[in-house]
């Protein structure tokens, strides 16, 4: 069997073209067109081609979109005092802070990320998002874990009463995974890199979705056959080469559905981020 591919491309439209209709409700209904800060610290040169990603995905959908460019030798006290002027900027809705920071400042990330209001932590990353969403409250959630079990929804992918396992334990992509999908009812194992046999966990998998940072780290006899396999991974094996965390040649044979890289999940963060601002600036106005 060869399984159907989950094309990013084709979910993150459908995506961005409801952000579309949200960003129109705002203004109709509301007078407000939402707005997105995104600060750049230092001269990262794949931090820039995402932030410039960010912007164009905004400015098509009708988002505002500021680019905050900050020097490489900002200190902390700088970046928390912009972070403090764009938290009480009522004309902004999401601000996002792009990792990685330089490494003079890089110790005080956590710091500096948790000085966002939270209502407008559109990256999903403060204490106070996490709490809700382990509690199963509406709030704001990482956009990359948020845009794979959205892409899930899309595809039609059933996940109530499924056996789902994660590899990957990371604040970004595998915790907040484990909760999105067992608030859907899938039954759910998170493996790390102290997991002890680990293909024998990952072959009861219905849903098996790899963040792990390897290349082609899962391979075709670790998946049961017709498991649909989400890969997180983004590995470069050569300057022009990206590949996943999953041996996709191998796994498409004996998968029902995977996502392949590039063009998979990583499409899906931006698309996803764009939801975002739209969901803090509504909460924003019910506040
Ligand atoms: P982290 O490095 O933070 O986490 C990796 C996880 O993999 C850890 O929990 C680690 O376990 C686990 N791991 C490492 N080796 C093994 C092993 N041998 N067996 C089992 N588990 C193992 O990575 P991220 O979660 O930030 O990212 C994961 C991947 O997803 C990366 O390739 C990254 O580039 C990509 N990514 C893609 C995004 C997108 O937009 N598509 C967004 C974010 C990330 P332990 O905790 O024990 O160390």
């Amino acid at each position: 069997m060869t399984a159907r591919i989950l094309e990013g491309k084709e979910f993150s439209l459908k995506i961005k073209e409801e952000a579309k209709l949200g960003v129109e409700e705002l203004k109709n209904k509301f007078g407000v067109t939402p707005s997105l800060a995104v600060v750049i610290v230092g001269e990262n040169p794949a931090s820039q081609v995402y932030v410039r990603n960010k912007h164009k995905t905004c400015e098509e959908l009708g988002i505002r979109s500021e680019v905050v460019e900050m020097s490489e030798s900002t200190t902390k006290e700088e970046l928390i005092a912009k972070i403090d002027e764009m938290n009480a900027d009522k004309s902004i809705n999401g601000i996002l802070v792009q990792l990685p920071l330089p490494t003079a400042i890089k110790a005080h990330e956590e710091e500096i990320l948790n000085r966002i209001d939270p209502l407008k932590d559109v990256d999903g990353f403060h204490p106070y998002n996490v709490g809700r969403l382990v509690t199963g409250s509406p709030t704001l959630v990482p956009c990359t874990p948020a845009g794979c079990l959205k892409m899930l929804d899309l595809a039609g992918i059933e996940i109530d009463g499924k056996r789902a396992v994660i590899i990957g334990r990371s604040n970004i992509v595998g915790k907040p995974m484990l909760h999105l999908l067992m608030s859907r009812h899938a039954t759910v194992t998170v493996c790390h890199s102290h997991t002890k046999n680990l293909p024998e966990v990952t072959r009861e998998a219905d849903i098996l979705v790899a963040a792990i940072g390897k290349p082609k780290f899962v391979t075709a006899d670790m998946i049961k056959p017709s498991a649909v396999i989400v890969d997180v991974g983004i590995n470069r094996i050569a300057p022009k080469k990206l590949v996943g965390d999953v041996d996709f040649d191998n796994a498409k044979e004996i998968a029902s559905a995977i996502t392949p890289v590039p063009g998979g999940v990583g499409l899906l963060t931006v698309a996803m981020l764009m939801q975002n601002v739209i969901k803090a600036t509504r909460l924003q106005l019910e506040k």
